[in-house]
């Protein structure tokens, strides 16, 4: 009998909004796992992407067999392939033709959307360590800035096979990412959604991977839904001395309701349900300050992507030799990919996202039925058991207001002013996953101009 009234009083999935499986692949999550993958990545000494790729132990070849074997063998449920391109010398950072190599393991949901969690597991690394300087940061195109070889510690892009261990840049996010593919594939669970994990090259050369991979994928109409990209995770001493072990940034390009800032948001409210000690920062903008990374290439192409980063970076590491595995802390490094692990899981158990539009791109928002009531429709999902409606006041960044409005798709807020608040709407699977929040976005306005005689 107590079973009974214990088996009744337990909550269904359904109604919690922590699902137990997810908590037992987060354990899974091995702190120990990632600084031995970070160590073996550094061992490699350079991944750069011009550096060999037939010497079986050192350079970016034997690297990337070796994580293509890892993925292997974490599960028979991952598809591991490389993802191989032949590039022809160009700009100022590809100095010859080379083969460019992705890994990618692929975990198969039930539909064909994706979502991607990756790192780039190249590397780079000045010849000479300069003093750490504005000058010297890296700039916007990629990770590093291309000003020539020269003895003030410029990059030489010739230089494809000096010392470039890459702990932290980005054998961190790398780490993560194979972390993420192995606790996820062993877990057993069924996902909607279909997990696309990759450990890009080429990112020092101005994100060159992404690029190649996220052109692929737009022009064979690829369904994306969200990027999850790792770059520099690892370390929580800022080279300033600040020290912070429980706060991620994550990065995520405007305007306010753009499908990466839904992601971003998505992001923070599953963190702090499934690891509260942890912080998600959220940074209204695509990147650091005039800097990019691999998702950009995605959100170049319509697709929604975020980067976390670690909350101090420490420049006097990043692309040189000193970039080693000591300053990566792998307790730190684990707290983030249980971050990753939480809201990738939960968004690929959940539904895709409504349609708040019609067909034709219109907002279903309207005044009805009073002329000063909020009305939203939305399209239905596909196996959607429910949706949750959300909204804030339109000067706010995130949403203040929700409600669980059970398995509808019309809902009506009386004497609530559509001009003055925000509003969205989620989906929700049986097992009470929520899809992203599709916002309904007032369409923007073009100038006409008028005629004058
Ligand atoms: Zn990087």
């Amino acid at each position: 009998m107590a079973t009974l009234v214990v088996a009744t009083l337990a909550l269904p999935v359904s109604a919690q909004d922590v699902d137990p499986r997810v908590e037992t692949v987060l354990a899974q999550v091995s702190a120990e796992r990632l600084k031995a993958t970070v160590d073996a990545l550094a061992a490699f000494e350079t991944r750069h992407t011009l550096s060999s790729q037939t010497d079986p132990r050192r350079g970016i070849g034997a690297a990337a067999q070796w994580i293509h074997d890892q993925w292997r063998t974490a599960s028979p449920r991952l598809q591991v392939a490389f993802d191989d391109y032949e590039i022809p010398a160009q700009g100022d950072r590809i100095v010859r033709d080379v083969r460019l190599r992705n890994v990618v393991a692929v975990l198969p949901g039930r539909t064909a959307r994706r979502i991607v969690v990756s790192g780039h597991y190249d590397t780079v690394a000045r010849p000479v360590p300069p003093p750490a300087t504005a000058a010297s940061l890296p700039s916007a195109s990629g990770g590093a800035a291309p000003r020539p070889a020269s003895a003030s510690g410029g990059f030489d892009w010739s230089a494809g096979d000096i010392p470039a261990p890459g702990a932290n840049d980005d054998g961190s996010g790398t780490a993560l990412t194979m972390e993420a593919a192995r606790v996820l594939a062993q877990s057993g669970l069924e996902f909607d959604a279909t997990l696309v994990f990759i450990a890009f090259a080429g990112e020092e050369q101005g994100l060159v991977g992404a690029h190649l991979h996220a052109q692929r994928a737009r022009a064979e109409k690829v369904v994306i839904d969200a990027v999850f990209n790792n770059d520099i995770v690892g370390n929580s001493r800022g080279g300033n001395g600040i020290v912070d072990a429980e706060t991620v940034r994550v990065f995520s390009e405007g305007p306010e309701d753009s499908l990466s800032r839904q992601l971003a948001r998505y992001i923070q409210r599953t963190a702090a349900r499934y690891v509260p000690s942890h912080r998600v920062r959220l940074i209204a903008r695509h990147d650091r300050f005039g800097r990019g990374g691999d998702h950009t290439a995605f959100n170049q192409r319509g697709y929604a992507g975020v980067r976390f980063s670690e909350a101090n970076e420490h420049f006097g590491r990043q692309h040189l030799v000193a970039d080693t595995p000591d300053g990566v802390d792998a307790v730190y490094l684990s707290r983030n990919t249980k971050v990753n692990v939480a809201s990738v899981a939960s968004l690929a158990l959940a539904p895709a996202a409504p349609a708040v539009t019609t067909e034709r791109g219109v907002p279903l928002l309207d005044r009805s039925p009073s002329g000063y009531d909020a009305r939203l429709r939305w399209r239905a999902a596909d196996g959607a058991v429910g949706y949750r409606i959300f909204w804030r006041e339109a000067w706010t960044p995130d949403w203040q207001f929700d409600r669980h409005v059970g398995n509808v798709t019309e809902i009506v807020l009386p004497d609530v002013s559509v001009d003055d608040y925000v509003f969205g709407v989620a989906a929700i699977g049986p097992g009470g996953h929520e899809s992203l929040v599709s916002a309904y976005v007032n369409p923007p306005r073009t100038a006409v101009d008028i005629k004058v005689k």
